[in-house]
């Protein structure tokens, strides 16, 4: 009797509506309409709609994926001294940055959980550009030494470019030397910049196809944007790379199957940009401290209002988060792309001691 009255429904508007709302449809005195789920699903009925239903978007869970990073590099890095070499991290750090503290912190420290050495080097605040070149220079001398990090940013009065450029190429860990840029462009094997090899990590780990999809990158840096596309690219994505003086943003950002915002600006891609369906990563890490910017983006969010409460500020990506309602995945902010950079870190000093040594 319920499938007579079902078929009768057929595909019809008040059909769509019953079959997406079962709840009001089981206070209907129809006989055999108040079906559990799975059996309005099933395939005796395939007039049932369920791109009507709301799905909730996917988190994708940076966590994890480093999680899992993490111990495949440990593993790698247990190989590694069986045949007595230990991988080495050398982290620079000039001056006290509190927010580079925090950073380096956790470098150091995962280096030791993964069986990684690294050596600390905190120059004062008054090194000079020839002082820090001498010092990258006995670095890339360090047969120990697998991997030259120089945390950003340096005093204003030291050559950021001269001393990325001085570093080796074969222990640019970060990705940012030319050679390695170059490399990276004409698809050689090369260390590539950590957070968008972590993009990478991010949708294949996550079973997201990337070939023959469409990739909308916002944000054309040499340490994100550009190497993000390029990776994209090298798998087969069909990539738009977007800039400040791209016109009609929008219009762009909502032909994305895949999102890419890099920008550096608090919740900048809103939900009508987004086009439904499409994956969004979310590069963006902005601190926020202004209780009206707070309330434009976290109003009525308990767990984040309590850590504003307690810390006076806290993170907000490049993505308004309404605007991941709309997608079908997203990577959240904190706990998504950010926590790939540091594993990719990790990954790439263990695969610059076997590329150096030809292992
Ligand atoms: P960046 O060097 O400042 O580059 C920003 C890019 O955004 C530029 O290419 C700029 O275009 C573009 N842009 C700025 N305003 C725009 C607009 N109105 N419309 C379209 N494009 C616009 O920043 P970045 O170093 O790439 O970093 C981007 C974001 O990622 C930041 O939030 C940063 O904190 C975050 N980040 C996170 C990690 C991590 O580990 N999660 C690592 C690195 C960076 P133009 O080139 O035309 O100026």
């Amino acid at each position: 009797m319920g499938e007579i009255v079902l078929e009768a429904f057929g595909r019809s508007p008040i059909s769509k509506w019953v079959y997406s709302n079962p709840c009001q449809v089981g206070l209907i005195p129809v006989a055999g309409l108040n079906l559990p789920r799975e059996w309005q699903r099933a395939t005796a009925y395939p007039w049932y709609d369920e791109s009507l239903e709301r799905k909730m978007p996917r988190i994708l869970d940076g966590a994890a994926i480093a999680a899992a990073i993490k111990q495949e590099v440990a593993e790698q890095a247990r190989q590694l001294a069986v045949r007595g070499v230990r991988p080495g991290l050398a982290v620079v750090m000039v001056g006290s940055v509190p927010a580079s503290e925090i950073y380096v912190r956790g470098k150091v420290q995962t280096c030791a959980e993964l069986g990684i050495y690294s050596d600390l080097i905190t120059p004062p605040e008054t090194i000079t550009t020839e002082e820090m070149l001498a010092l990258v220079a006995s670095l890339n001398a360090r047969d120990e030494i697998d991997g030259i990090l120089i945390q950003l940013p340096l005093p204003a009065h030291v050559d950021t470019k001269a001393l990325l450029d001085a570093v080796s190429p074969a222990k640019d860990v970060d990705g940012f030397h030319p050679v390695n840029a170059g490399r990276l462009q004409a698809g050689r094997p090369a260390l590539a910049p950590c957070t968008p090899a972590g993009i990478i990590q991010i949708l294949k780990r996550s079973g997201i196809p990337i070939a023959g999809r469409h990739a909308v990158v916002v944000g054309r840096s040499d340490i994100v944007g550009k190497p993000a596309a390029m990776l994209l690219l090298h798998e087969n994505a069909t990539v738009t790379i977007c800039h400040s003086k791209t016109r009609d943003l929008g219009a762009m950002t909502r032909q994305a199957d895949i999102l890419v915002a890099a920008v550096g600006r608090p919740g900048f891609i809103t939900a009508e940009m987004v086009r439904p369906g499409a994956t969004i990563i979310d590069v963006g890490m902005n601190r926020i401290t202004d209780r009206a910017e707070f309330d434009r983006f976290f109003l009525g969010d308990a767990k984040r209002e309590a850590a504003f409460a307690k810390r006076g500020s806290v993170v907000v990506g490049d993505v308004d988060p309404r605007a991941f309602e709309v997608a079908e995945a997203y990577t959240p902010v904190p706990g998504g792309v950010g926590l790939l950079t540091i594993a990719m870190l990790m990954a790439n000093t263990v695969r610059a001691a076997r590329m150096r040594r030809g292992l």
